[in-house]
């Protein structure tokens, strides 16, 4: 089939027309998500000072070389506290998991494993310790000077830990892309609105703006606009101000109204692209940059699974890059087939909405999710993944498919290597 363009070469095309967005500093609160902008440096060690990793008594553990050993109590140090009385040969201090290992100690003794005096004044060791037991160093979590994060990093729960554990109240991320979301059509009626003839409720909107927040973007709702040049012209202006990027859906096809594709061409001065891209669903595509700013556009088309299908395969990967991300795609496992795809050849790779699950042997099981027409939205709902068949005759029962899963978190966890209990 001359003309369709792959798919990575769709992708790579609009990959090339946009950048990441500028650098902002956040706090560390509304960081979640998001993707660092510089190295991260630790300009101090953590912990910050050598502690106790245990509720207990710092002692010298040549004290305890012959045991058992017999130490007199010479002070306590609770968490928070510090003191400079040193802990000389024979002695043992009272000590609380967090606080300061005092001057002469350099080991801890468990509380569990002391004998303490009936008046308290000593206590008996029946053990050998060495030197640097339970005893955490300063610097033995991160070193001053130590790269701590790469520029790039995608800021989880743990990495804001971290940073807060540093003494940082804010990091310098790339801004959350703001996202415009468009829908086109004459013949759309926004719910609850009562249909007329040939009219049917728009859904496209309400889908791709739960995509684009499930990304972690900021969704803006730009309604629905007929397919009246003009008023699909203001509305992208205007949302090219107001965006970092727009999706629309709709008007990219080959019909008489399709009205996006026309007024895209004529207001990116030129810059659109529209592609036949060589797959199934989610053929024709267009994407330019408008306005001052050169916001990128994406055409996607109005079919509802062909519009999901294409915020997938080419708006998510680069809105992904626009917010810093270096890791732009779904991943994609080697799944096995339950049931056979058929398919016929026709130059494309077609996606089939499928149930992805976990099996008990711990490989991805995929079984269709339903009716796999572009219009069958559906089938796209029960879907966590897409399987990916290449041009051919697709797949016997038992075969192996990639299935690119576009919902990691819902494979299930009953048989996860890593789950606690027993494997079956
Ligand atoms: P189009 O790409 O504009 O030719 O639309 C293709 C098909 O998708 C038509 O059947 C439209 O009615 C339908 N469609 C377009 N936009 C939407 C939408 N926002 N919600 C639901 N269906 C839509
Ligand atoms: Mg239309």
């Amino acid at each position: 089939m001359s003309g369709l363009v792959p798919v990575p070469e769709a992708r790579a095309r609009v990959l090339a027309g946009v950048a990441p967005l500028p650098a902002e500093r956040v706090p560390l609160a509304a960081a979640l998500g998001l993707v660092t902008a510089e190295r991260i440096v630790a300009r101090s060690p953590v912990p910050p000072f050598t502690n106790s990793a245990m509720d207990g008594y710092a002692l010298r553990a040549a004290d305890t070389a012959a045991p058992p050993a017999r130490l007199r109590v010479v002070g306590l140090l609770l968490a928070g506290s510090h003191t400079e009385v040193p802990v000389g040969p024979g002695d043992a201090m009272r000590i609380m998991t967090g606080a300061p290992v005092p001057p002469g100690a350099d080991a801890v003794c468990m509380v569990e494993r002391v004998e303490v005096s009936p008046d308290g004044a000593t206590v008996t060791i029946g053990h050998t310790l060495a030197a640097g037991d339970h005893v955490r160093r300063a610097g033995g979590d991160v070193a001053a000077g130590d790269e701590v994060f790469a520029a790039g990093t995608v800021l989880n729960a743990g990495a804001l830990g971290v940073l807060a554990g540093l003494g940082d109240a804010d990091v310098l991320v790339h801004r959350r892309p703001v996202v415009g979301v468009l829908s086109t059509g004459d013949e759309l009626v926004e719910a609850p609105g009562a249909l007329g003839p040939g009219q049917i409720h728009e859904s496209n909107r309400t889908a791709l703006l739960a995509l684009v927040e499930q990304s972690g973007f900021v969704g803006v709702d730009l309604g629905v606009v007929g397919d009246d040049e003009h008023v699909v012209a203001n509305a992208l202006r205007d949302a090219a101000r107001r965006c970092d990027a727009v999706v629309t859906s709709g008007g990219v096809s080959v019909g008489d109204r399709d009205v996006v594709k026309a007024v895209l061409g004529e207001i990116s001065g030129g810059s659109m692209q529209w592609m036949q891209v060589a797959v199934k669903p989610a053929k024709p595509f267009a994407f330019g940059a408008i306005g001052d700013q050169q916001t990128p556009v994406f055409g996607l088309p109005g079919n509802p699974v062909s519009a999901l299908v294409s915020f997938e395969l080419f708006a998510r990967p680069a809105l992904r890059s626009m917010a810093g991300h270096r890791d732009l795609d779904r991943p994609v496992a080697l799944a096995v087939a339950d049931e056979p795809f058929a398919r016929r050849r026709d130059g494309k790779v077609h996606l089939v909405r499928v149930e992805a699950r976990l099996g008990g042997d711990g490989l991805v099981h995929v079984r269709s999710a339903g009716g796999q027409e572009s219009h069958q939205l559906h089938a796209m709902a029960r879907a966590n993944a897409l399987a990916v068949l290449p041009d051919g005759d697709g797949v016997a029962a038992g075969g192996r498919v990639d299935a690119m899963l576009l919902d990691a978190g819902s494979l299930g966890s009953a048989v996860a290597a890593t789950a606690p209990g027993p494997r079956p």
